[in-house]
This record gives C-alpha cells, structure tokens and sequence, in this order.
C-alpha cells in the first residue's frame, strides 16, 4: 500500500488566490523561554480545503453539515493535464463517471508552485455534466473550482445537487486511477470551509 499526502503545505508566503497579501497566513510565535506557543490567523480557504454551499449561497449551509462519509471513501484521479482553461464538458465525457464517484482533476496546476491568474479550472458545462451524474464530490488541483465565470455557474451547479467542492490538491505524484481518499478537514462550525488534510492510498480496497 503506498500512500500519497496531497495537501499543500502551509506557510507565510505560500501560494494564495490571486496572491493577496490579505490571504497569507500568519504565524505568530511566542516563547517565554521555557513554553513555545503560535498563533495561526488563516483564511478558511487556505491551500488544500473544503467549500461548504455557503461560501457562493447567501443561505447556502454551513460546513459542519458537510458529511465525513462523504470525504472518506473511494475516489478516483482523472487526467486533465492536457487542458488549457476550462475543463469542459468534451474533455471528460469518455471518462468512466458514475453516481456516488469522487472525482479529482489532475491538471498543470499540480506542477505549478506559483499561483498562476490563467490556472485550470472546471467550466460551467463540465460542472452541469458532474452534477447531472449525482457524484460526491469533485476536487481540483487551482486554489479555485472556477474564475472569470460571472455569477459562479460551477460552484452553484456542483452545490444545487450537494456535491463537495475540495480545492487547492497537490496531485503531481499520483497516476490517474483509483484511490482511498481520506479527506479530513477541521471540525469547523458555521463556517464556509475549511483546510484539510488530503490523504491518498493506493492498494487499499476499504478501511
Ligand atoms: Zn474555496
């Protein structure tokens, strides 16, 4: 069994949306010469994370109501690392997409290392696509599900049908394929997402 961790480290001046200042990180570390202690002050969607429904719903629900079952479980890598921009529709339709799948691109984000304005994202018809197929949930390897798309059509069409939304994964070393997905973000309240811990298992049917 090999295991792959797929999250992005988190750091003072680690990739960020749109590389705002606003979004770094910040680590404050006190030591009275015996304790050490830091203080994290971090943006919700920070590196590897889950959006919850209301990050793009005004009365969309909140993260707590995203379900551990969901992020634990079968998911399977699908190669995309021949898109430019969007993801579309055409580019995943002879992919074997079922109901209940978690799905994870790999695309040329995976070997970017800086936040890139022109990232891989999933367009609007790709997401209707996924949504009509009733998965889990779909995870991407840019810090967003989308850009330049007015109105947030992916996130809102992924959402509408409950799928998860799991951004910012790190999938240069894994080979397009089946995996055990263990998704375990923080056990945040009311908020609309939070960082996780991506872990990916290769060889292991069921936990
Ligand atoms: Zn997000």
């Amino acid at each position: 069994m090999k295991m792959y961790d797929v999250s992005a480290p988190i750091f003072n001046g680690m990739p960020v949306y749109k590389n705002k200042e606003e979004k770094q990180p910040e680590i404050n570390t006190t030591t009275n010469g015996h304790v050490t202690e830091s203080r994290l002050s971090l943006d919700v969607h920070t590196g590897t994370h889950v959006d919850a429904p209301l990050h793009m719903m005004n009365d969309g629900a909140t993260f707590e109501t995203i379900n551990m079952e969901d992020l634990v479980g079968q998911a399977k890598v699908i190669d995309v690392t021949n898109v430019k921009g969007a993801i579309s529709d055409k580019d995943i339709e002879s992919e074997d997409i079922q109901e209940g799948d978690f799905i994870l691109f790999k695309s040329q984000n995976s070997f970017e290392d800086e936040f890139n304005f022109e990232f891989v994202f999933v367009g609007e018809d790709a997401a209707r696509y996924l949504a009509e197929r009733n998965i889990r949930g779909v995870g991407v390897d840019g810090l967003g599900i989308e850009r330049s798309q007015p109105e947030h059509p992916t996130h809102r069409s992924l959402f509408e049908k409950d799928v998860i939304i799991m951004e910012g994964l790190r999938l240069k070393d894994v080979a397009a394929g089946q995996y055990f997905m263990v998704a375990a973000p923080l056990k945040l309240q009311g908020t609309d997402a939070s960082p996780a811990r991506v872990l990916l298992f290769d060889g292991l049917k069921e936990a």
